[in-house]
């Protein structure tokens, strides 16, 4: 008697996620594991025929900050729609969690503009309260979390300018464990933004061994994208390698101008750092601008105190005055940004207290007037907004972006939220587009990496990385989640001017076992889980 199964798909094209060669085949499911794949011989309770479709692993976004959001908009349209299943989140540095009652206004205000303004208000202190919320809001897809090293910092010292005392590190260290026994896989740093960037290698050091303790991963946003790319990308893989810790460099770019092609540089550490055993790699998403906060323009030190800081030194006549001189003639480290990458190439995506601006680049803020009188004009605006306002900045060479992508040893990942296409205000279309884009434009358009090579960027290799080892692959025994797509169709919809525009030729998505996307249509289901980092 043959078995009884839930699910069979029949007919596709397997893309299995390891990187091997595509083969006509049959994939069934029981529950929410995959039970056999090739030729299946269990008969089906429902059927899904996938001839002309690829059959791939669900991709799993290694950069998201879909925690910003996912309780607002468990559904996550925007990477269902894509064919994500599993997103790693908290990069950069900033988490929810953990909060301490004595930072807790600071830490919201400063996640404000990454938030909607649907956002439930904090109810949670520890990263394991954080977790129960995000398991009570049903998401659809997967959640790897990751804590945010900036977070664990204005818990313990809020948005003050200077080194943690021992006390200090000594408490950022326990809230790390607790949240690394609560079911975090890794750490985050965002060493560029304040208050990380107010830390000293000495503070990532003692935080460290808590996470070699946990078998946990390590990702930077580096502390220079820019003039100090090449000695940041050092710090990290000695700190890596000090420490057998796995090592992920975030959203991996040179950038303004001045700095473009110093990822063949960097690259070619991250080789070398790898063939000494180092466990290091880098993702990329594939645009060639960015986007963030529009307070990351300005020097770090001014958001000491945090945005209600850099609004009464704004509205300070003397400290006004320092700014403007500061953004008018940029003296050292990455503050020439705004300079090099110039007003107008940089655009207001969202900005929920001035919305008339979004859509528009900053030279419709500041006008063509001398630099100082500019500078002058940016600070008005901003104080106007109250600092809360998304950017894009079309800052980076294609080229550079094409060769990070084509390395052999980088993931492709979104670095986006939880987007809802209802809702106001505009996104970087990476949020809609990275997936299909990689492979329809990338691998399909452009010819310049093979099907299978593209997908194990985006299943087989992330999945080893976070060390979800029954993820990212289809093979027996492995969790069932899938992307179906055209391989002649699948194309990101998703532009700078448009971003909330779905892709092309997504064919249905399984999540957990159970069918979310069919026929391109999303039904809205959730069966998305977090999923912990086991304790050893
Ligand atoms: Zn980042």
């Amino acid at each position: 008697m043959t078995a009884m199964v839930d699910l069979v798909i029949k007919n596709g094209l397997v893309v299995d996620g390891s990187g091997n060669p595509a083969f006509r085949g049959d994939v069934a499911i029981e529950g929410d594991t995959l039970t056999e794949v090739g030729t299946v011989t269990a008969r089906a309770r429902r059927t899904l025929d996938a001839g002309g479709m690829v059959v791939s692993p669900g991709f799993i976004d290694i950069h998201t900050h879909a925690d910003m959001g996912i309780m607002a908009c468990p559904e996550a349209p925007n990477y269902v729609m894509q064919g994500v299943t599993t997103a790693v989140t908290g990069n950069c540095g900033l988490t929810l969690a953990p909060c301490s009652e004595a930072h807790l206004a600071e830490l919201e205000q400063y996640l404000k503009p990454f938030l909607p303004s649907t956002m439930p208000a904090f109810t949670w202190r520890s990263f394991g309260d954080f977790i129960a919320v995000m398991e009570t809001a049903r998401p659809a897809i997967n959640l790897v979390p990751m804590v945010g090293h900036g977070t664990l910092r204005i818990a313990v010292a809020g948005f003050e300018n200077r080194l943690c005392t021992k006390d200090e590190l000594e408490s950022m260290g326990r809230l790390l464990d607790e949240s690394l026994y609560d079911g975090c896989h890794g750490l985050s740093t965002g060493l560029f933004y304040p208050p990380g960037s107010y830390s000293d290698l000495a503070e990532l050091e003692a935080l460290f061994p808590v996470l070699e303790k946990h078998d946990a991963f390590y990702s930077s946003h580096l502390r220079s994208e820019g003039r100090y790319l090449e000695e940041s990308v050092r710090e990290a893989i000695a700190l890596g390698e000090k420490y057998g810790v796995s090592v992920q460099l975030s959203h991996h770019k040179a950038s303004p101008q001045p700095n473009w092609g110093k990822v063949e540089k960097t690259l070619a550490l991250i080789r070398e750092a790898r063939s000494r055993g180092v466990e290091v790699r880098c993702d990329v998403y594939p645009y060639d601008g960015s986007s963030t906060t529009v307070t990351a323009l300005l020097p770090p030190e001014a958001l000491e105190g945090g945005v209600p800081g850099l609004l009464a030194r704004i509205a300070d006549p003397d400290q006004r005055k320092a700014l403007v001189g500061q953004i008018a003639n940029p003296q050292g480290g990455d503050d020439s940004f705004i300079r090099d990458v110039g007003w107008d190439n940089i655009y207001i995506v969202s900005c929920p207290n001035g919305n008339e601006i979004e859509g528009k680049s900053l030279s419709s803020v500041v006008g063509p007037l001398p630099v100082e009188n500019q500078a002058e004009r940016f600070l008005d605006w901003l104080l106007s907004v109250e600092g809360e306002a998304l950017m894009v900045a079309r800052a980076m060479s294609e080229a550079d972006v094409e060769r990070v992508l084509l390395d052999p040893d980088s993931i492709v990942a979104s670095d986006s939220w939880v987007s809802d296409p209802a809702a106001p205000g505009k996104c970087h279309p990476r949020a809609y587009g990275t997936f299909p884009r990689l492979i329809g434009h990338y691998a399909r358009e452009k010819g310049l990496l093979p099907l299978e090579k593209a997908v194990r960027k985006i299943t087989g290799l992330p999945a080893a990385k976070i060390g979800l080892h029954d993820r990212g692959l289809i093979a027996p025994g492995m969790k069932a989640d899938l992307a179906l797509f055209d391989p002649e169709r699948f194309l990101d919809g998703a532009t700078y001017a448009d971003p909330k525009r779905y892709p092309s030729g997504l064919n249905a998505v399984v999540i957990n076992g159970k069918i979310v996307v069919e026929e391109g249509k999303n039904s809205g289901v959730r069966p998305g889980n977090v999923i912990r980092k086991s304790t050893r």
